[in-house]
């Protein structure tokens, strides 16, 4: 790469990038952060500054940034060839992860169909619900055509993805767009959307499930759930029992359970999938995010043998799944997906988690005494720091303020870079990240949320 002077590069990127999710003349105010470099847990920007990443450069960084074993993997298979279609034709490492992938993940989940974003695996999974009741004994089924979600549910950014999100703030500008859903409660305890307490409610959000099933399963296809965390929700942690419920919902009233493991899958939860925590085992999955260790754009839809086996038949009855991205099966991405799971093998990431979990539930106790903390949440090597303005009556910030924002800049400038949800403070360490490099994240969120929300004691 040419080597431009770090003015210019700040200059072009207010002047020529558009970034995601993010308000642009706000941005333009601040001087960029470009990111130049990574080495291990660490972001290390233009100015030669390091940042811890604490937010696995948007939730995907598993083994750490520049890791040698992926960047050989990646290197080894360029060397032979950078892209080939799966249209129709095959090649090694999609052939190799696909079998990896199926031997991983739950029982019954046979088959792989790839694609590159979370949002498309998301958008494949519906698209193979639908059509697979179209498909099903001769068409007794041609009713069921509807999804179940969530409150709050965030499952990518694509029409078809966010017809079955509920992220007001995201969301509702595209409504005309979108088709309907039928939406349950999120399983969220801190402000519960039935207004009961979790000591008391029995789940009687899992119960309103099956109300909506017990009415309406004939028209409906499919319910789509984020197992155990609803990350962009701001890590609602879902109460245990909850998934487990849903799968014998689903069974009973015969609707796919589509598991969108995109944020949970490959470690994050503690077990390389959420699914596992409560024995679950989903009709479709979604995985993309960590499935090259943070690498490369790579996502996969797993079906299992039941909803594949619709789709078979001769070229004259379509029972084709017309989809399929250009890029899909990519062999590089591929190749940094099998190196990535080799690396859990070998250096036993799994099993090394949980004791920086506990560390990280241990650390995370102190947080509850700042005066703004009105919840923790946490599974795994995901939490959420919810803040609010009055702890009692749990009244939230004023969006004006950008209370979440405002932590996360002073944060930066400790040398942690980490990114909000409103006004939910997130933590998504690297999962190679050490105890050492744990604890600072912990201190410079710590320190960051008692500075900007004016608390003094410690
Ligand atoms: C991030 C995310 C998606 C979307 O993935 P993209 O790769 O950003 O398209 C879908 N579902 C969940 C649960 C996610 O966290």
């Amino acid at each position: 790469m040419e080597h431009y002077k770090k003015e210019l590069l700040e200059q072009w990127d207010h002047q020529y990038v558009w970034h995601p999710f993010t308000q642009m003349q706000e941005y333009i105010k601040m001087k960029p952060m470009v990111i130049e470099r990574g080495e291990g847990s660490y972001l290390i920007d233009i100015e030669g500054k390091r940042y811890l990443d604490g937010v696995s450069s948007l939730w995907v960084t598993v083994h750490g940034h520049n890791k040698k074993e992926l960047n050989d993997a990646i290197k080894e298979q360029v060397d032979r060839i950078s892209h080939s279609t799966l249209l129709g034709l095959a090649n090694v490492p999609s052939i190799l992860l696909a079998k990896k992938l199926v031997e991983l993940t739950p029982p019954g989940l046979n088959r792989v169909f790839y694609s590159d974003s979370g949002s498309t695996a998301v958008e494949i999974a519906l698209k193979m619900a639908f059509q697979y009741w179209k498909q099903k004994e001769g068409g007794a089924y041609q009713g069921k055509t509807r999804y179940i979600s969530l409150g709050e549910a965030y499952h990518g950014d694509t029409i078809g993805s966010v017809s079955v999100g509920g992220m007001e703030l995201f969301h509702d500008v595209f409504r005309p767009l979108l088709f309907g859903r039928i939406h349950v409660p999120a399983p969220y305890c801190y402000r519960c959307p039935m207004g009961l307490s979790r000591s008391s409610c029995g789940m009687a959000c899992a119960d309103k499930v099956e109300d909506v099933m017990a009415k309406s399963h004939g028209e409906i296809a499919a319910m789509i759930v984020e197992p155990l965390v609803q990350g962009a929700a701001g890590m609602i942690t879902a109460p245990e029992g909850y998934l487990k419920k849903v799968r014998e919902l689903c069974t009973r009233y015969n609707i796919l359970l589509i598991a969108d493991e995109v944020a949970v899958g490959f470690g994050r939860t503690g077990k390389m999938f959420a699914c596992e925590h409560e024995e679950v085992a989903p009709d479709l999955m979604c995985l993309a995010k960590g499935i090259t260790g943070g690498y490369l754009p790579l996502a996969a839809t797993m079906a299992t043998d039941e909803v594949y086996s619709s789709f078979l038949g001769e070229h004259r009855d379509c029972k084709t799944f017309f989809h399929g991205h250009t890029y899909t099966g990519n062999p590089v991405a591929c190749a940094a997906a099998l190196a990535s799971i080799r690396l859990f093998e070998e250096e036993e990431l799994i099993e090394a988690l949980d004791g920086k979990i506990a560390f990280l539930e241990k650390g995370l106790q102190c947080f509850a005494g700042l005066s703004h903390v009105g919840d923790i949440r946490q599974r795994g090597m995901m939490a959420g720091i919810e803040l609010v303005e009055d702890k009692k009556d749990k009244k939230p910030y004023p969006s004006e303020e950008n209370i979440g924002h405002r932590v996360i800049l002073e944060a930066r400038k400790n040398g942690l870079v980490i990114r909000p949800l409103g006004n939910v403070i997130v933590l998504m360490p690297v999962l190679a990240m050490s105890i050492a490099e744990l604890t600072r994240v912990l201190d410079i969120t710590y320190d960051a949320i008692e500075k900007v929300t004016g608390e003094v004691s410690r």
